[in-house]
C-alpha cells in the first residue's frame, strides 16, 4: 500500500514537472527568441506592396500578409483575382490606403465586408493631411465608404491625391495606424507591435532627414515625371514636379509640344516614368530634348530601400 502511494506520488510529481516544463517552453516561445510563426497568428490584407513591408516590420512573425495589388500592377485599375479575394475575405484585418482615388480598394473592401462582416477594416491614412490635385482643402475625421461608415480620414468633397505612401512623413503616420490596427486585431502582442513600430518609424525618420539634407544642399530644379504621383514627396522637400499625365489623362500632341519647350527651357535631361505604365510619351519627350528616360517604381515592395533609390535618382538629375 505504502509502495503504491509512493509510486502515485512520483507519477503526480512527474506530471507536474512535465506541465511546468511545457509551460516554460510555451512562455519562452511567446516572448520571442527563435520563435516559429505561431499557428494563432493573424492574417492581414493590404492594398499595395509598400504596405506589406510596413505590416511585416511591425507585425513580425505574428502576421501573414495578403497583398491585393501585386508588384507591377496599376492600383488605379487593377482587379484582384477571385482566389486572392477569397483569401483576403478570411483575413482578420484589412489595412486600407483609404484615399478614395483607388476605386479598386473601395469596391474591394465593400465586397470583403459582405463576405466577412467581422473583418476589421482600418484606414492607414487616418490623420494624414491630404493634398488635392487642384490644390484645395483638407480634412481628417470619420470618413464614409459607400453606405458603410468606416473609421478613417475624411476625403472631403473631392478625391484626394491617393499617393500618400510616397511621403516618408505620411508613411510614419501610416505605420502608427497599422500598429494600432494590429493591436486591435491581436491585443495580446501590443508591446511587441509598439516596439517594432518605434524601430520602423525611426528608420523612416532617419531616411527622411537624409533626403531632406540632400535636397536642401542641391537647390534642385524642375523634375519631369510621367505620372502625377510625387506631390506629397514634392511637398516634403520643396521640390518642383511637373507631370505629363494629369489625373489619368493622356497628354495631347499640343501638351507634348509644350512639355518639350518646358524641358528645354529648364535644362531638363531626364524624364522619369513608372514601372506600371507605358513610357511612350516619356520617350518622345526625351528624344526631342536629347535626354533619357529613367524608370521608377512607386509601388516596390522593399519600400524603405526603394524610397532611398528614388530620392537618389531625383537628386542625381536635378
Ligand atoms: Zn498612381
Amino acid at each position: 500500500m505504502q509502495r503504491i502511494c509512493t509510486a502515485t506520488k512520483r507519477r503526480i510529481a512527474y506530471s507536474t514537472l512535465v506541465i511546468v516544463v511545457l509551460a516554460m517552453t510555451m512562455t519562452a516561445g511567446c516572448t520571442g527568441i527563435d520563435r516559429n510563426p505561431p499557428k494563432d497568428g493573424i492574417s492581414v490584407a493590404v492594398t499595395i506592396p509598400p504596405q506589406a513591408e510596413m505590416v511585416r516590420e511591425i507585425g513580425g512573425d505574428r502576421v501573414d500578409v495578403v497583398v491585393m495589388v501585386p508588384p507591377g500592377s496599376d492600383p488605379h485599375t487593377y482587379e484582384p483575382e477571385p482566389a486572392l479575394v477569397a483569401k483576403a475575405a478570411k483575413a482578420d484585418l484589412y489595412v486600407t490606403i483609404g484615399t478614395g482615388l483607388l476605386p479598386v480598394e473601395d469596391a474591394l473592401v465593400a465586397r470583403l465586408k459582405a463576405m466577412n462582416p467581422g473583418l476589421l477594416v482600418v484606414d492607414s491614412s487616418n490623420g494624414i493631411t491630404y493634398l488635392y490635385p487642384s490644390g484645395e482643402n483638407e480634412g481628417t475625421g470619420i470618413g464614409f465608404l459607400g453606405e458603410m461608415p468606416v473609421e478613417g480620414n475624411d476625403r472631403g468633397p473631392q478625391s484626394p491625391d491617393p499617393h500618400i505612401w510616397l511621403s516618408l512623413r505620411n508613411a510614419g503616420i501610416m505605420a502608427e495606424n497599422t500598429r494600432d490596427a494590429l493591436i486591435r486585431a491581436d491585443p495580446a502582442y501590443e508591446n511587441e507591435y509598439r516596439e517594432h513600430c518605434d524601430n520602423y518609424t525611426s528608420r523612416l525618420q532617419d531616411l527622411d532627414r537624409r533626403i531632406n539634407a540632400t535636397f536642401s544642399r542641391s537647390h534642385p530644379g524642375m523634375i519631369l515625371v510621367t505620372h502625377q504621383a510625387w506631390d506629397y514627396f514634392a511637398r516634403d522637400y520643396h521640390l518642383d514636379f511637373v507631370a505629363i499625365e494629369k489625373e489619368g489623362k493622356e497628354p495631347t500632341v499640343k501638351d507634348l509640344a509644350s512639355f518639350i519647350l518646358l524641358a528645354r527651357s529648364h535644362g531638363i535631361r531626364v524624364v522619369f516614368s513608372e514601372a506600371q505604365e507605358s513610357s511612350r510619351e516619356a520617350e518622345t519627350i526625351a528624344g526631342e530634348i536629347g535626354g533619357t528616360v529613367r524608370v521608377l517604381d512607386p509601388l516596390a515592395g522593399d519600400y524603405l530601400a526603394n524610397m532611398e533609390r528614388v530620392a537618389e535618382a531625383f537628386a542625381e538629375e536635378v
